[in-house]
């Protein structure tokens, strides 16, 4: 696809905060944002995701819609995490470029005019990349962040950047194809990646979490990464395939071993040892290939039940379709729209 620079204003920029528990962050960040974004378009709207926090998020965040801020708070009925709580903000934004970036700071508000001005180059997308973020890790965590974008990257047609995270702008053309996406287990990074378009990294040093601490923990992280390996990944059950054949052909060769002891030296009586480890050895690979099975068969019975991926409790101010449909990229370029229509 041939991108071409974007020299006109931005009709209206939103930008995309998931909140769990974010009181304290908000509270300065949407001011700050506010102040700094505006002049980057013609409109401004930071759209904050409550995703259910049991702080005093909502009041705070009110309290600065009052105030004036530009600010739309989409309520969710609970925590769904983060990637949900990403998704329903997706879903509400309604600006030609959206940025999506975390609540409590840690997303430097310059690398967001960076990536305006990347955009305005003809990049559909821009992804933040943490410096240094391999060499502060540990060797295990290192290790285990390998094989799973090897397993996740295998014999696929797109790349997914290792390093990125959720820290990114999006073209509107790019957040109506993600629209698109309708599974209910959201790997966001993986999803990103899976539409395309024209894409460029940007490097960003992490600032410190003014308030509060982290939610990803290592069992959680754990668990987005088996979300991801499962909803991108056929390379676990193909395993399970060439270990069943290795262990068949050892069973094999094993057992014609087993007759020419018999028949060259007579000895008919294996060991007690060798059964028993080799009936325990073989007893744990099957459950554990039954368990990556499981773990497919788990999120087709996701897939299946079609829930919804996020309840939305309450949306405030109410949609300003008014003002907003003036600055709206339909009006004013129908060809975009027209061109994902198609896709
Ligand atoms: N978050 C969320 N729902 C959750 C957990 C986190 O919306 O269930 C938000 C959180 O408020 C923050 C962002 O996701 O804005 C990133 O979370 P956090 O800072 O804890 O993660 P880290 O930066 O350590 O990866
Ligand atoms: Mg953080």
């Amino acid at each position: 696809m041939q991108s071409v620079p974007r020299s006109a204003e931005i009709p209206l920029l939103s930008v995309v905060l998931p909140a769990f528990n974010e009181a304290k962050n908000l509270a300065w960040l949407l001011p700050e944002l506010s102040l700094r974004l505006a002049p980057l378009a013609a409109h401004l709207e930071l759209v904050v995701v409550d995703d259910g926090s049991r702080d005093d998020t909502v009041p705070q965040v009110r309290q600065l819609i009052a105030q004036g801020l530009p600010v739309r708070l989409l309520q969710l009925s609970r925590n769904f995490g983060k990637e949900a709580a990403l998704t329903a903000g997706l879903d509400a934004a309604q600006g030609q470029v959206v940025v999506s970036m975390d609540s409590d700071g840690q997303h430097p508000i310059a690398t967001v005019v960076e990536m305006v001005t990347l955009w305005r180059q003809g990049f559909d997308v821009v992804y933040g990349v943490q410096v240094g973020r391999r060499a502060s890790q540990s060797w295990a965590r290192r290790t285990y962040t390998r094989l799973f974008y090897w397993l996740m990257q295998k014999g696929s047609r797109f790349q997914m950047p290792a390093d990125a995270g959720d820290f990114r702008l999006l073209d509107r053309q790019v957040v109506l194809a993600l629209r698109q996406l309708p599974e209910r287990a959201r790997y966001m990074k993986g999803l990103f990646a899976w539409v395309g378009f024209k894409a460029k990294a940007i490097e960003f040093v992490p600032e410190e979490r003014a308030y509060g601490e982290t939610h990803f923990k290592f069992t959680r992280l754990l668990s987005l990464a088996v979300t991801g390996i499962t909803a991108f990944s056929k390379v676990p059950l193909r395993l399970v395939s060439a270990l069943g054949m290795l262990v068949s052909v050892l069973s094999v060769i094993f057992g014609l071993w087993i007759v020419c002891e018999k028949l060259l030296w007579g000895n008919s009586v294996s060991g007690f040892a060798t059964l028993a480890a080799s009936i325990t050895f073989l007893a744990g690979v099957q459950l554990l290939c039954l368990g990556i099975i499981a773990e497919y068969l788990g999120r087709v019975f996701d897939e299946v039940k079609r829930r919804p991926l996020y309840v939305t409790q309450d949306l405030t101010p109410p949609f300003e379709q008014a003002r907003l449909a003036q600055s709206l990229p339909q009006a004013d370029k129908p060809t975009r729209d027209a061109e994902l229509s198609e896709l």
